[in-house]
């Protein structure tokens, strides 16, 4: 069957191993994780590096090794100590997958990571993509690492306008990915320098959401997008589903003592099993009213056995997820606590919100303003 994925002038896209990595090796940036890449280190990275900025990634990842140095010091962190290193990255089960996997790790390999690519898939949160850039940089063996950098490259190497975000563009570009692996890694090294100079090129170089740098790409002579004119054109995207929203009436319950309200989300589902601010779901579109979200502020204290006191309405709030949006009002109320308060509730004091319990992102703005007041 005709190759459909060609670089310019109908070229196969192996052509794309050398200029490739010889441009990385000579430019790649140093990053703390590329220092020691050990298998541990490249996990941890690449599950920080999801949907996060490496920038941002940098003091999370150095907080983190120092507290949990290997995979056995990972497998025995609490999970509340866990929630906390991770306290602000977002994605939250990725945190939580990292502990359950060092666990597994201890028990049955060793606290090694599995020098193999299927073994790599099963462990928990580690999904194709992770499997992919632990074993081909970490163990070099010929996998490919396929996320969004690299099907943007391809896409445009090939001007190939099959939607980026569809799981067949996904499967299509992985299956060739693993062929050319096959055919080009053949020396120590190789699939280990070809997986991040994919990378790389994505990140500094063929950039997202705007025009790629092409006159310093190494790719430039067998790049398709290129020769056609339109490397803005792609990756192409079928339009979006526009995102839900959902909206919140967050409570900052303080009790005699100074301490605040916390309580654990469900299991499941978004933010699953992480504490958080006390609210309760409004009707969408939500009122403005104080008076009304006073009176359901004062119906939640009753319904959870505090005295509610003064009241005063804070301002609101809004955090975006992948495709649901919260629109968040706020209410301080100055609470006593009584034999019958609810078990679900848990009052911290603010020194113990800042060290030992992670919120979610998403009450970043409350969560200020008890730092604000203390
Ligand atoms: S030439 Fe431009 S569009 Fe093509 S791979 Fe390089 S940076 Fe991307």
């Amino acid at each position: 069957m005709k190759d459909a994925l060609t670089l310019s002038r109908g070229l196969p896209l192996e052509e794309l191993f050398v200029p490739l990595s010889s441009w990385y090796r000579e430019n790649a940036r140093p990053l703390p994780w590329r220092e020691n890449a050990t298998p541990y280190h490249v996990w941890l990275s690449e599950v920080m590096l999801q949907q996060t900025r490496i920038e941002a990634v940098r003091p999370y990842y150095a907080r983190f090794l120092a507290a949990a140095p290997d995979i056995p010091a990972l497998a025995a962190l609490s999970d509340d100590r866990l929630m906390k290193l991770w306290e602000g990255l977002g994605y939250y089960s990725r945190a939580r997958n990292l502990g359950r996997t060092a666990i597994v790790l201890c028990e049955q390999y060793g606290a090694q990571m599995p020098r193999d690519y299927a073994a790599l898939r099963a462990l928990p949160g580690i999904g194709e993509y992770t499997a992919g850039a632990i074993a081909s940089i970490a163990f070099d063996l010929p996998t490919p690492a396929v996320d969004g950098n690299v099907l943007r490259v391809v896409c445009r190497l090939t001007a190939d306008r099959s939607d980026v975000l569809a799981p067949a563009t996904k499967k299509r570009i992985t299956a060739r990915l693993f062929a050319l692996y096959e055919k080009c890694c053949r020396q120590a090294g190789d699939a280990a320098t070809l997986t991040q100079a994919l990378m790389e090129l994505g990140e500094v170089l063929c950039l997202p959401n705007r025009a790629p740098l092409c006159d310093a790409c190494p790719l430039a002579p067998l790049c398709r997008a290129r020769e056609e004119k339109c490397q803005t054109e792609i990756p192409f995207r079928s339009p979006k589903k526009a995102r839900k929203e959902s909206h919140k009436l967050v409570l900052l319950l303080r009790d005699d003592k100074g301490r605040y309200a916390i309580r654990r989300r469900p299991e499941d589902g978004l933010l699953g099993g992480l504490w958080e601010l006390p609210h309760i779901d409004l009707p969408t579109p939500s009122t403005e009213d104080g008076d009304a979200l006073d009176r359901l502020a004062r119906e939640f204290c009753r319904e959870n056995g505090l005295l509610a006191a003064e009241s005063t309405t804070l301002p609101p709030s809004k955090h975006i997820f992948t495709h649901l949006t919260w629109q968040m009002q706020g209410c301080y109320i100055n609470v006593t606590q009584t034999e019958h308060t609810s078990r679900e509730l848990l009052f911290v004091s603010p020194e113990e919100l800042r060290t030992q319990y992670a919120l979610p992102t998403a009450f970043a703005a409350y969560r200020r303003i008890i730092v604000a007041k203390t």
